[in-house]
C-alpha cells in the first residue's frame, strides 16, 4: 500500500454532471460511481423478457451493494500520479436468475468504451465455446437495440463469427474466450468478465486475464458466478479464497466480493449474522423452503427475480430428491456434492402395508419365492439381509423383509447418537444384538438359513465384503449351487439397476414393506452419488463420511436383492442352455 499521508494528497476533482469530488486520499467517489450508472441509464438497454429495449437502470441492491462501491471506491496511485479504482478484481456469487449476465455486459461495455482507456482490450470468458458464444450474445444485443451505442460502434464493430466487438475511436477491442480451450488472451488485458466459474475446469485462463494486466491503469476483472457441485475443482477453492476476504478485505484490498450463499449449516448462519449485522436480507434459518430465506441469496427476488418461479422450483423440490438438489445448488446458492437423498420418505411411508406390525409376521409369507441380498460391509457393525418376494402376477406387488444384526460393542454409540433407538429395536425383534466387539456369524447363518426355509431363497447377491468364507456358508445353509450367488463391490455398475428398481418399485406403489423402522432409518439417511462419467448410474452412500452414526445398511442390501431378483427370475441355468441353441436354429 502506499503510505502517502492524505493531507499530502491532492483533491479528487472528478466531476461528473455538474458534481466535482473534493474528497483526498481514499474515498467512495460518487461521481465516478455515478458516471457507471448513468452509462447504464442512457446507453443500455435490457435484453431480455418483459424489460427487453427498456433502459437499463440498475436495481437498488446491484446500485447499493455493487457497483457503486466497485467502481466509486478509489485510492491514490503513486505510479501513476491520479486517483484510480482500488478494486482490480470482483466477485460476485449469487443465485441463478439475478441478473449476472446483463450486469457483466455491462461492465464489459463500460470498460471498452467509458472507461477512458486507449486500446482497452476487454474479454469475455466462460468455460466452453457455447456458453463464451452465449455471454457475447448478450453484449452483442445490447449493442443492437442502443441506437447510440449502435452509431459508435457501427454494424462493422461487430464482428459475430469472432465473438468480437471493435471500437475504433478508441481502438478498443471484447472478444468472447473459451477457458476450455487454452486459446491464449492478448498479452495486455485491461478488462474482463467470466461467467459461472463454478463450473470452470482449471485455473489458466482467470489466471492469465488477472496477471497480464499490470501495465494498465486501472484493470478490472469481473467474475460472477452461482455455486456448484463440483466440491475439489477450480471453481470451488476460487469460492474459498474469496470468502475469506468478507470477513477480512485486508487479506487483498484489491479484490472486492460480493458472495451471498444460503447457509449450510448452524454454523455457517452465525457467521453470515456476524459479518452482517443487523441487514435485513439475512436469513432466518435453514430451511430452504421457507421464503423467508430467499433474498438473501437471491437480491434481485421482489425487483426484477418474480416469487412465482421460486415457488415453482420449490414445489418440485419437495417431491424430487433430484429437483432438491438442483434447488439448494443454483436456486439457494449453496456449494454441494453431486449427491442427493436417494428416497422422498413420503413415497417409502406410503409403501408400508402397516396392518403388519411385527417382524414375526414374516412367516404368513412362508412358501413364496425370494431372493436375498447381503450387506456386511464391517463385522464390527451392523450387518443387513435383505429378501424380496414377488408374487406370482408379474407386474405384481413386491415384499421386502430385512434382518439386521449387530455387534454388543456398537450399540452403545448408536443408542447415545440415536436416543437409545437401537436398543428399541432390538426388543421389538427388528434387530438381533450378538454378543462381542464382532458380529457373531453363526447368528447370521442360523437367521438366514430360517428364511432358507420358510422361503423358497433361489438365489442371492453379496457385497464382496463378506469375505468367501462368509458367502460359501450362507450359500450351503440355502443349498444353493454356485451359480445362484453373485458377490461385487458397491459400484455404480453395479448397484444402479438396483437402486432404479427399488424406486421404480416404490414409486409404482408396488413395494411392500411393513413399516421396518431400522430400513426406514437407513432410508431416510442415504443419499445417493452420480458416476461423473454417466448421469445415469448411481450407487448409495453415507450422507457425511464424518457422521459416523449414520447408517445406510438396509439400502444396499435390497438393492442387490433386487440384481438377484433380477438375474434369476426367469433365470436359464448353464445345463438347459439349450434352449437357447433351439430358439437359434429357429431363426436361422
Ligand atoms: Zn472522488
Amino acid at each position: 500500500m502506499v503510505s502517502v499521508e492524505s493531507d499530502e494528497l491532492p483533491e479528487c476533482s472528478a466531476a461528473f454532471d455538474k458534481v466535482r469530488c473534493c474528497e483526498v486520499g481514499e474515498h467512495l467517489c460518487e461521481p465516478r460511481a455515478n458516471h457507471f450508472r448513468s452509462f447504464c441509464a442512457k446507453l443500455l438497454v435490457h435484453t431480455k423478457g418483459a424489460y427487453a429495449g427498456k433502459p437499463f437502470i440498475l436495481s437498488d441492491w446491484q446500485w447499493e451493494k455493487i457497483v457503486r462501491p466497485l467502481f466509486g471506491t478509489v485510492v491514490w496511485s503513486e505510479e501513476w500520479d491520479c486517483y484510480v479504482r482500488r478494486y482490480t478484481q470482483a466477485y460476485i456469487e449469487i443465485a441463478r436468475k439475478n441478473g449476472k449476465s446483463e450486469l457483466l455486459s455491462a461492465i464489459v461495455l463500460y470498460l471498452l468504451i467509458a472507461d477512458g482507456e486507449e486500446s482497452a482490450e476487454v474479454y469475455g470468458m466462460a468455460r466452453t465455446r457455447d456458453q463464451a458464444k452465449l455471454v457475447y450474445e448478450v453484449v452483442k444485443r445490447m449493442v443492437e437495440l442502443s441506437d447510440p451505442l449502435l452509431a459508435r460502434i457501427s454494424k462493422r464493430g461487430i464482428i459475430a463469427h469472432a465473438k468480437r466487438v471493435i471500437d475504433a475511436k478508441s481502438n478498443s477491442k471484447y472478444e468472447c474466450i473459451p477457458a476450455d480451450e487454452k486459446t491464449a488472451l492478448g498479452t495486455n488485458p485491461s478488462g474482463g468478465a467470466a461467467d459461472e466459474l463454478a463450473v470452470w475446469r482449471d485455473r489458466g485462463l482467470w489466471d492469465s486475464a488477472t496477471t497480464g494486466s499490470d501495465t494498465r491503469k486501472q484493470p478490472l476483472i469481473v467474475a460472477a458466478t452461482t455455486a456448484g457441485t463440483d466440491l475439489s475443482g477450480f471453481g470451488k477453492s476460487m469460492h474459498d479464497e474469496k470468502a475469506k476476504l468478507v470477513n477480512n478485505p485486508d487479506l487483498n484490498r484489491h479484490i472486492f466480493v460480493f458472495i451471498r450463499n444460503s447457509p449450510r449449516s448452524e454454523s455457517e448462519l452465525e457467521e453470515l449474522r456476524a459479518n452482517y449485522p443487523g441487514d435485513p436480507d439475512l436469513p432466518v434459518s435453514l430451511d430452504v423452503f421457507d421464503e423467508r430465506n430467499w433474498r438473501w441469496p437471491n437480491p434481485a427476488l421482489g425487483d426484477f427475480l418474480k416469487i412465482s418461479g421460486l415457488r415453482r422450483a420449490a414445489d418440485e423440490a419437495r417431491e424430487e430428491p433430484q429437483a432438491e438438489q438442483a434447488f439448494r445448488v443454483f436456486r439457494m446458492n449453496q456449494w454441494l456434492a453431486q449427491t442427493f437423498r436417494y428416497m422422498p420418505m413420503h413415497l417409502w411411508e406410503k409403501s408400508s402395508k402397516v396392518s403388519w406390525e411385527s417382524p414375526s409376521e414374516r412367516e404368513s409369507l412362508a412358501g413364496q419365492r425370494a431372493y436375498g441380498g447381503l450387506d456386511l460391509a464391517s463385522k464390527h457393525d451392523l450387518t443387513a439381509w435383505c429378501v424380496l418376494l414377488p408374487s406370482d402376477d408379474p407386474g405384481g406387488r413386491v415384499s421386502a423383509l430385512w434382518r439386521f444384526w449387530l455387534p454388543e460393542g456398537a450399540l452403545p454409540g448408536l443408542d447415545k447418537a440415536h436416543n437409545g433407538a437401537f436398543t428399541q429395536w432390538a426388543e421389538q425383534g427388528w434387530l438381533t444384538v450378538t454378543p462381542g466387539a464382532v458380529v457373531n456369524y453363526e447368528s447370521v447363518y442360523a437367521d438366514i438359513q430360517a428364511d432358507g426355509e420358510s422361503f423358497v431363497l433361489s438365489g442371492f447377491h453379496a457385497d464382496e465384503w463378506s469375505s468367501m468364507p462368509v458367502i460359501q456358508a450362507v450359500q450351503t445353509r440355502l443349498h444353493l449351487p454356485e451359480d445362484r450367488y453373485e458377490s461385487y463391490t458397491n459400484n455404480f455398475q453395479r448397484m444402479s439397476p438396483g437402486m432404479d428398481g427399488v424406486m421404480g418399485l416404490v414409486k409404482s406403489g408396488r413395494l411392500e414393506h411393513y413399516g421396518n423402522p431400522i430400513a426406514a432409518f437407513c432410508f431416510r439417511n442415504v443419499m445417493v452419488k452420480r458416476a461423473p462419467f454417466n448421469k445415469d448410474l448411481v450407487r448409495p452412500e453415507k450422507p457425511d463420511r464424518s457422521l459416523d452414526s449414520s447408517r445406510i445398511d438396509a439400502v444396499p442390501a435390497i438393492a442387490m436383492a433386487y440384481n438377484a431378483m433380477d438375474q434369476f427370475e426367469n433365470y436359464e441355468p448353464e445345463s438347459k442352455s439349450s434352449a437357447y441353441e433351439t430358439r437359434g436354429l429357429i431363426v436361422a
